[in-house]
């Protein structure tokens, strides 16, 4: 009799688990929604002949801040599987994505098995000696930004721009699709191999591109490029916010005037930000002033947009950091 309440027991909670983890008996692929851009194309070339996902943040605005406005609210409950890069980076619409999390299969990027983390930086206590490997030297640091979102999770959420995350992360959402969705398995396991072997493309291009402007010093207007300088070589010397959520103060810019005056080429503003204070700044310390976008402004969603976004990152990158008008 023991024997049978515990096979029963058993039982039960093998099939309480399979209920919670496969929505595969569904006769169409799930509802699949991604907060932002270069992650919901990486995740629609998985999906690609199978179902297209559904993008949450569309507008022309940062995710650290963004304001969820009642359709995109509306696509939030729609969905049975949402993918976010996590609470490290979509800080605003962590309490919208708590209250489905019990009623959809969460996905959490910066959670993914492989997915290399690096702490959040800050250019205002600046760490030494890290000019030789960033990877593995950023991962031993710690930071104190004061009370920004960072500072919570002490990690940098901005993964995706560097192709080895990429991987990794078309890696992790074939594997979990194919286990929400059995039936279409193979199609997300042969998809996941052909966009691997694009992104190894594009990641030799770019290594190649960047050769020329390897060690080249620049500032942003937030800290957003971490991952790719790591990938490529390339070194952000300041942001002009330490926090993403919190205008410049004063001191800020004073800082910020420092550090250009410590070799920096550029300065890089983003679409999604008004950037004034930044145009002065150039104007002020001549040196060049361009815009540089990570969040695939412009480019028409899709499985191709992570690939145009990177491509586009690199080159407008390079025409800044290799221009002449700075003087050097
Ligand atoms: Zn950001």
């Amino acid at each position: 009799m023991r024997l049978l309440v515990l096979f029963l027991i058993c039982l039960t909670s093998a099939m309480a688990k399979t209920s919670s983890q496969s929505i595969s008996n569904l006769s169409s692929p799930p509802k699949v929604l991604v907060t932002i851009k270069p992650i919901h194309s990486l995740v629609a070339a998985v999906m690609e002949g199978v179902g297209t996902p559904e993008l949450l943040i569309e507008a022309n605005s940062s995710a650290h801040t963004h304001q969820l406005k009642p359709t995109e609210a509306i696509k939030l409950n729609a969905a049975q599987v949402i993918i976010w890069v996590g609470p490290i980076y979509e800080t605003a619409i962590q309490k919208s994505i708590d209250a489905v999390r019990k009623s959809v299969q969460l996905i959490t990027v910066s959670d993914l098995q492989g997915i290399h983390l690096l702490p959040a930086r800050s250019f205002r206590h600046p760490v030494d000696g890290c000019a030789a490997d960033l990877w593995q030297c950023h991962l031993g640091h710690h930071h104190h930004d004061g009370d920004h979102h960072h500072e919570i999770s002490g990690k940098d959420g901005h993964l995706w721009l560097a192709a080895p995350n990429a991987k990794v992360i078309v890696k992790g959402i074939a594997a979990q699709l194919s286990q929400l969705d059995q039936r279409n398995a193979p199609h997300y396991l042969a998809n996941s191999k052909k966009i691997i072997k694009k992104i190894d493309e594009l990641h030799a291009d770019i290594t190649q591109e960047m050769k020329t402007v390897k060690g080249s010093k620049y500032l942003t207007y937030h800290d957003f490029t971490q991952y790719f300088d790591m990938a490529y070589g390339t070194e952000c010397v300041g942001a002009v916010r330490v926090n993403p959520e919190v205008e410049p103060t004063a001191a800020d810019l004073q800082d910020v005037r420092r550090e250009v005056s410590h070799g920096a080429k550029a300065i890089f503003s983003e679409p999604q930000f008004d950037t004034k204070t930044i145009r002065t700044i150039a104007d002020d310390t001549n040196v060049i002033y361009a815009q540089l976008d990570g969040l695939g402004f412009g480019l028409e969603a899709g499985p191709n947009l992570y690939f145009e976004m990177m491509r586009r990152f690199a080159s407008d990158m390079k025409k800044a950091l290799q221009s002449e008008e700075c003087g050097r």
